[in-house]
Order: structure tokens, then sequence, then C-alpha cells
């Protein structure tokens, strides 16, 4: 279990989390949905480690999260920033097998690991011999997933990792991705403003608003029992009307 106890967060005296309370099962897929500024890459990096909370408590499997034991956790932890952050001056291939190197690892075990990951992620070998800058955005998205699975961390902490995509693309590695996660069955959990993709990944969802945690359920009870007008407001914005469907 993640257990997220009471937890705030104040930027300048302004609250950016306001006292979350959420207790996360290990194994499956879970959403931070809400606009942008509601508070969701504040509650991952919060889960992360790389930030302390003001107020409350996070534990993984019982044991606390800080920023104090942020080193012994980083091996637990995979978490991928918003822009997928691979270092532009590295190739793919040495972005993906970095955080082996600094733990050790021969490079005849990385090289087989990364194969082993490539094919995970589809990538084309040839791909990783590039620069960030050379690539697509779906190859960088790809890179920066299989730098994350590399030390076969138990907990992966995505942070809109779609979300510079296009449409096409973005659909393309919906699938992959999905497909992924039910390969390498770990917990996950990813931040997206997108409520079909919320959907379509989640087993569970917790919906943010301005630093609050204002429904957390699975995507059926947050269209069948809204705990509030702001709730169908959310999903009646992304959701396309049945009419508007019809019509295609
Ligand atoms: P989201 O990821 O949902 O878009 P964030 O967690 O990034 O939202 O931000 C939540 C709120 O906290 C916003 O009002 C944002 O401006 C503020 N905030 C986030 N990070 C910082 C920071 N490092 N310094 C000051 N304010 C911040
Ligand atoms: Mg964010």
């Amino acid at each position: 279990m993640i257990e997220i106890k009471n937890v705030s967060k104040y930027y300048a005296g302004r609250p950016a989390l306001k006292n979350i309370n959420l207790s996360l099962k290990e194994g499956e897929t879970h959403i931070f949905l809400g606009s942008s500024g509601s508070g969701k890459s504040t509650l991952l990096r919060i889960v992360s480690g790389l930030i302390d909370a003001d107020e409350g408590h996070i534990s993984i499997s019982g044991e606390t999260v800080s920023s104090q034991n942020q080193r012994k956790l980083s091996s637990r932890i995979a978490y991928v920033i918003q822009e997928g952050g691979l270092f532009p001056h590295l190739t793919a291939r040495e972005n993906v097998g970095l955080a082996a190197r600094l733990a050790g690892w021969n490079e005849q075990k990385i090289k087989a690991r990364v194969s082993e990951l490539c094919s995970l992620v589809q990538l084309e070998e040839v791909s990783l011999e590039q620069f960030p800058k050379q690539l697509s955005g779906g190859q960088r998205q790809r890179i920066a997933l299989m730098r994350a699975l590399m030390l076969d961390p138990p907990l992966i902490l995505l942070d809109e990792p779609l979300g510079a995509l296009d449409p096409l693309v973005r659909s393309e590695l919906q699938k992959e991705l999905k497909r992924i996660f039910n390969q390498v069955k770990k917990t996950v959990i990813m931040v997206t403003h997108d409520i079909g993709e919320g959907a379509f990944f989640g087993h569970t969802l917790s919906l943010f608003n301005e630093g609050q945690l204002i429904q957390h359920g699975n995507f059926k009870s947050f269209i069948q029992n809204p705990a509030s007008d702001f709730v169908t407001r959310f999903i009646r914005a992304q959701v396309p009307p049945p009419e508007l469907l019809e019509s295609l």
C-alpha cells in the first residue's frame, strides 16, 4: 500500500495541497487527474521523496517516504518528470544505462537489459545511438520509460507522460503503455488532465481541484456517483456529447 495521510504543502503561504488522504493498492495503476495547477505534480513529487510535505505523512509498504531517505528510495521508485527529463548531451543509450552504470553494473549486463527494454517498448535499437533532440516525441517517451524501468523498480511515477504528443501518436502509445503496465505488473501512478486517458489506464482515479482531493474511485463511480457538480462539469467538459459522436 501507498498511504498518503493528511498531506498538505504550501508555497509562499499559499496551499498547493490541502489535507490529502489516499490509500493506493500495490500492483495497480492509479491516476491523478485535474486541471493545470490543481496540485497533481506536487503530490507526485512528494510521493517520490523529491520534496517533503509540510504536514502529513507518506509511506510505501510501511516505510516512510521523505527527502532524507530519497537515496534509498530511488532504486525502488522510478519517476518520469513531465518533459521526460532526458539529458540532452547523452545519447539515448547512455540515458537509459545511466542508473545501472552508477549502480555498478558491468557493460555486458547493461547492454542485455537495454536490449530487453527495447523490445518491451518496441523501439528499434538503432535509435539508441541518437541524441534526444534527434528523436521524435514518441521515441523520446519510450526512452524515458526505458530509463525508468532499467533497474526494475516496483513503483513507477509518470507525470503526464503523453502530454506533449500529437493525438495519433498519443493514442498509439496509450495502448502500448497499457500493454507494458500489464506485462510488468508494477504499481503505477500516472498524472494526466485527460479523463479519457485516466479511464483507459486507471484502476483508480483521484480528481484534484485547487489542491483538494475531490473524488477517488474507479471511473464508473465518477459517472454514477459524482461527488459534486465540479466532478460532473469536469467529465462533461472532456467527454464529447453523444449527439456529436453520433453525427460522425
Ligand atoms: P499541476 O501539476 O496539477 O498542474 P502543480 O502541482 O504543478 O499543479 O502546482 C500546484 C500549485 O502549486 C500551483 O498553484 C503552482 O503554481 C504551485 N507550485 C508548484 N510548484 C511550485 C514551486 N516550486 N514554487 C512555487 N509554487 C509552486
Ligand atoms: Mg503538473
